[in-house]
């Protein structure tokens, strides 16, 4: 079981073909040994592939405003506005010709289906973001479980076709929830993308690879593809997107993705953003002044510095890059996140 490998679909040129039947990535497999050392191939020069991604929420599903008491209304002007600014994102995208991952959260398939398959019509890969936006920290391995299931059916009920990628609210899956790289690869999943290999207070598997891997769980191992890191001083520096795409000069996540294409084996980077941090226009949420500036500084800023990125590079889907990776899996490093330390 577990060897059905991703070649043979014709995922290079439509990323809507439906998946061969009983798919499963081969790298599902149960674990081997886990502590195997990372197999880095020696450095070349070469350009990063670099793949682009959106996490669909409503903005008041950030976890600055975990435990805010939002009234209705500011819930649902919130609701109008994802539509609003993720519709820009597709028209900018188009203008660009390029194709992204939204990562969507499940509920939204069912309030604004008709988002999602805008998202899927305009030839961009739906995956999912999880059903409500909890962190597994919160969820029990079998609450989880659920949880997965049931955005990936939503999402695939409108789109009608399979949801192949995984990322966890606020990158949720670190060393103590690692059980949840086993249930990802149970239920069909072909990658995650929730690993951010930094040190941080709410997230973060500081030593985890830079570089595509293996992700070893319990039980199985699943592709990750961990978020863009610069590395300074021995340090990793967050720099795949989110508020530090917003609060770090451009120059940053430029130097990453040249230090990727230098040094990274396999040479991707993974690059992150929401709807709602190219939306100035949206109604602030009631957060304290620490996680106000964090929240909004530079979102001015963030439309320009956008095109800037999307006329610079050219992007890939995730599910692009995970069927590539699917014919070198034997040499990927594998690493084991649940013995993290
Ligand atoms: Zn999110």
């Amino acid at each position: 079981m577990w060897k059905v490998s991703l070649a043979g679909w014709p995922l290079a040129h439509d990323l809507t073909a439906e998946a061969p039947p009983g798919f499963r990535p081969h790298w599902a497999s149960p674990t081997v040994d886990s502590a195997s050392p990372p197999s880095y191939e020696p450095a070349q020069e070469q350009s990063a592939e670099i793949i682009l991604s959106f996490d669909i929420e409503e903005h008041d599903r950030i976890e600055a405003a975990a435990g805010l008491d939002i009234d209705p209304a500011l819930k649902a002007h919130y609701r109008e506005r994802l539509d609003t600014s993720t519709r820009w994102l597709l028209d900018e995208l188009d203008r660009h010709e390029i194709k992204a991952t939204f990562f969507v959260v499940g509920q939204i398939a069912r309030h604004n289906p008709a988002l999602v398959r805008a998202i899927h019509r305009a030839g961009h890969e739906v995956a999912s973001h999880s059903w409500a936006h909890r962190r597994v920290h919160n969820l029990t391995p079998a609450e989880f479980r659920e949880d997965v299931r049931l955005s990936k059916d939503a999402l695939e009920q409108v789109t009608g076709k399979p949801v192949l990628g995984y990322r966890a609210p606020t990158f949720s899956i670190v060393r103590e929830t690692a059980w949840a790289l086993d249930i990802l690869a149970e239920e069909g999943m072909a990658y995650d993308s929730s690993i951010y290999p930094v040190r941080h207070d709410r997230y973060g598997v500081p030593g985890a690879p830079r570089a595509p891997f293996l992700a070893c769980g319990h039980r199985h191992s699943i592709l990750e593809l961990p978020l863009a890191t610069l590395r300074v001083l021995g340090f990793n520096i967050p720099t795949g997107g989110g508020g530090y795409f917003r609060l770090f000069p451009l120059f940053m996540m430029e130097k990453t993705i040249r230090q990727a294409g230098r040094s990274s084996q396999p040479a991707v980077v993974v690059l992150y953003f929401h709807p709602w941090e190219f939306d100035p226009e949206q109604r602030r949420l009631p957060l304290r002044w620490r996680s106000r500036i964090r929240t909004y500084m530079g979102i001015k800023r963030t439309r320009g510095r956008l095109a800037t990125l999307l006329s610079r590079h050219r992007f890939v889907r995730a599910l692009e890059i995970a069927k590539r990776l699917d014919h070198q899996h034997a040499t990927l490093p594998s690493w084991n996140v649940a013995g993290a330390t």
